[in-house]
């Protein structure tokens, strides 16, 4: 008999829910409150330029798998990014290496084809610009999804909820279920940190020419945390161009999350121009920018929380459950969760 599954988000780690039940008799449908799909794995395009706003790469680690499954995806626009990450400091002060080396993929169309093909293989039936509020748990054990237009979706036989924790903590928190399994759930989730980033994009009709990718500021002290060259992604950056993906410290981004571009971007150039010593990077021809208010997770929920609901088809699951920000991480624990519906775990 076919099994209804919602999923609540269609990132990384709701596409992992969606491919692990490919090809079984469970259904997944995907809700998503965004105009496509992918989360903070995320792409834009503009002025000729492709740019990866959220996540800059897939890094395998020590997971081989991860490689195993971008080949089964499918290798034709999959890109490594070749030159390393170097690191600064709190001084501006830049170094060599961070002991990270080894890939760092991603596609010459932009991070988000990873879940694009994911989901393309899973087949699993998408709604897109559909923000769920609130869900309910029926008299006869079955789940039932309402949005913000007020449209009602389901029956489903299990709900996975995949948002950053804080917004998954609102959602049980509309939650209409009279059981304890809900409470604790709605405790553990609340609980978890995340922290906020502003991203700035940065562009100039000229190349920039340095030994590194990106630099980053592993002591978190400086307001610059990350600063990438999108133009060392094949395919992303017109030759003859830079655009620098600027993603802002913590507590930077908190206290000028509001403030309109315009004078945010002049901030940044002026820190940018500064921590590479050019004074030609105070004056960008075009910038852009996106506020990730839940950018990452600065902790992560206890298993037996997280799970502490599934036997009544309440599961959640992505970065956040897995323990770390990280796409591959994400997309595994999504996976995971689907298995666990299907009884495969
Ligand atoms: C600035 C930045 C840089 C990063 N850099 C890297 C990196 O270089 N490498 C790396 O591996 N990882 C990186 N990450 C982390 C990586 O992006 C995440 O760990 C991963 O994408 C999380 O996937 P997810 O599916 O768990 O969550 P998400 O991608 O957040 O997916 C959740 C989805 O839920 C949707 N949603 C939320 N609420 C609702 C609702 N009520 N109804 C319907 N839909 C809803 C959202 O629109 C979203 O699409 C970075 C993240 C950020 C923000």
């Amino acid at each position: 008999m076919t099994r209804h599954i919602a999923v609540v988000g269609a990132g990384v780690a709701g596409v992992g829910v969606a491919d692990a039940c490919r090809d079984t008799p469970v259904e997944v449908t995907l809700y998503d409150k965004a105009s496509g799909i992918s989360g903070r794995a995320a792409t834009r395009r503009k002025h000729g330029c492709r740019y990866d706003h959220g996540a800059n790469y897939i890094k395998p680690g020590e997971d081989a798998w991860v490689d195993d499954l971008l080949a089964e995806l499918g290798s034709d626009g999959l890109a490594d990014i070749e030159l390393p990450v170097w690191t600064h400091d709190a001084d501006g002060t830049i170094a060599e290496g961070r002991g990270d080396e080894g890939p760092k993929w991603t596609y010459t169309e932009g991070i988000t084809q990873f879940a694009k093909r994911v989901r393309k293989r899973a087949g699993a039936t998408v709604h897109t610009e559909t923000r769920i509020e609130s869900i309910a748990h029926e008299d006869d054990g079955e789940w039932t999804l309402t949005d913000t237009d007020g449209e009602s979706h389901g029956p489903f036989d299990a709900v996975v909820l995949t948002p950053p924790a804080p917004q998954t903590a609102d959602l049980l928190a509309a939650t209409d279920w009279d059981d304890e399994r809900l409470d604790r759930l709605h405790v553990a989730v609340d609980a978890v940190a995340f922290r906020t980033i502003r991203t700035v994009l940065l562009h100039y009709p000229f190349e920039l020419e340095r030994p590194w990718y990106a630099l980053v500021d592993p002591d978190r002290a400086h307001p610059v945390g990350w600063l990438s060259r999108e133009e060392c992604k094949p395919g992303h950056v017109p030759d003859g161009q830079s655009l620098l993906v600027v993603q802002m410290a913590p507590d930077w981004s908190v206290e000028r999350y509001d403030e309109p571009l315009d004078s945010a971007a002049d901030v940044v150039a002026e820190l940018v121009a500064d921590l590479l010593d050019d004074a030609r990077l105070t004056d960008p021809d075009w910038v852009d920018d996106q506020g990730w208010r839940y950018a990452l997770p600065d902790s992560s929920i206890d298993a037996a929380d997280a799970r502490c609901a599934e036997d009544a088809g309440l599961f959640v699951a992505g970065d956040w459950v897995a323990g770390e920000g990280r796409v591959h991480l994400a997309f595994e624990n999504g996976r995971t969760v689907g298995e666990r519906i299907l009884g495969h775990e």
